[in-house]
């Protein structure tokens, strides 16, 4: 089998008419049409065996994971999803592996009105890129810059579940099968906030998805916007205490190991996002709209740093800088 077989085999559907697609697989290139008023927005993420997967990680939860990360870009931006391109580098045609991976990929791409429009295909070391097309109506994309001092920080989801998952996997926790299976599902099959997302657009201020970890990406929105944070670490690390009720090993959940999970552990694709106090209504409908926990866990200051209370406000550890070592 070559290579035009494989991309005929695996990686060509029919084009669905509109959808933002004019021109899918086959061609020089794919032509894409955003529609009237409409901004494109555009974001790749790649995806290296050893680094952001284990090599014997089930090829159709990788193909999910694959684009998902890719449209976690899509909902923090509160666009819409148009198409992707696939950029593949394969160590040799295993069709087992191929129609695992196509299958978990197309499936996610189905469900959230994506269409795979072309890409690359090469033999090297496991690799895969994959490029989104998005569309937002212009001037209404959610960007990092926008916090402003008195906004609510707010969280989707269950922010940590996927490093409690590497923990327990890497046996550095006793999880037992029950809580693995659910923290595996959160690792390997992330389901992005795509409809969270779009329904924040002219409610949030300022919005990321959460890859490298809460306060770490908390950091991006801080240094873009130009202000400061004070994030209630209790409240953070409660969104962790169904996951801690189901542990077998008790004693290793301890207050820190939720703190490290919740704050900067990564791989969640949650959306962190900031919103003025007087939006707290629309933000819990926009939760309600979309299904999706929210949750508001600090506000913003004038002040610049990032600063951790607990219940009672004290200081739980003094700046962001402390926290780096658990990244
Ligand atoms: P070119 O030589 O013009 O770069 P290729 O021979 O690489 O074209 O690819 C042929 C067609 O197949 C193009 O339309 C390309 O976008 C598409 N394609 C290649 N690899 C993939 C892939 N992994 N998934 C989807 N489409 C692909
Ligand atoms: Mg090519």
């Amino acid at each position: 089998m070559g290579e035009f077989d494989l991309i005929a085999r695996w990686f060509t559907r029919p084009a669905r008419p509109g959808g933002g697609v004019a021109l899918g697989v086959g061609d020089d290139c794919a032509l894409l049409q955003p529609a009237a008023g409409m901004q494109l927005a555009v974001s790749s993420d790649m995806l290296v065996e050893g680094r952001h997967f284990f090599a014997d990680v089930y090829p159709a939860h990788l193909g999910h994971k694959a684009l998902a990360v890719n449209l976690s870009d899509l909902a923090a931006c509160g666009a819409e999803p148009l198409a992707f391109t696939l950029a593949l580098a394969l160590p040799r045609i295993d069709e087992v592996w191929l129609e695992g991976f196509a299958r978990g990929l197309l499936e996610l791409a189905e469900d959230s009105g994506c269409q795979l429009v072309g890409g690359d295909t090469t033999q090297g070391p496991l690799n895969i890129c994959i490029t989104v097309f998005g569309q937002a109506p212009a001037g209404q994309a959610l960007l990092r810059s926008g916090a402003r001092a008195g906004d609510d920080l707010w969280v989707s989801g269950r922010p940590g579940q996927a490093r409690l998952a590497l923990d327990a996997l890497r046996g550095q926790i006793a999880a037992g099968e029950q809580l693995l299976t659910l923290l595996r599902q959160r690792l390997e099959r992330p389901m992005p906030r795509l409809a969270l997302g779009q329904r924040l657009r002219g409610i949030a201020s300022s919005a990321i998805d959460v890859s490298d970890g809460l306060l770490g990406d908390l950091a991006h929105i801080l240094r873009a916007s130009g202000v400061g944070a004070c994030v209630q670490a209790d409240i953070a690390t409660d969104l962790l205490a169904d996951c801690a009720r189901l542990a077998l090993g008790k004693a290793h959940f301890d207050r820190l190991l939720l703190m490290r999970c919740a704050l900067a552990g990564g791989d969640d694709y949650e959306l962190l996002f900031t919103a003025p106090a007087t939006q707290r209504a629309a933000v819990q409908q926009a939760g309600a709209d979309s299904s999706t926990h929210v949750t508001r866990i600090g506000r913003i200051e004038a002040e610049a740093g990032l600063r951790l209370v607990d219940a009672s406000g004290q200081a739980v550890a003094g700046r962001f800088a402390s926290f780096d070592h658990f990244g």
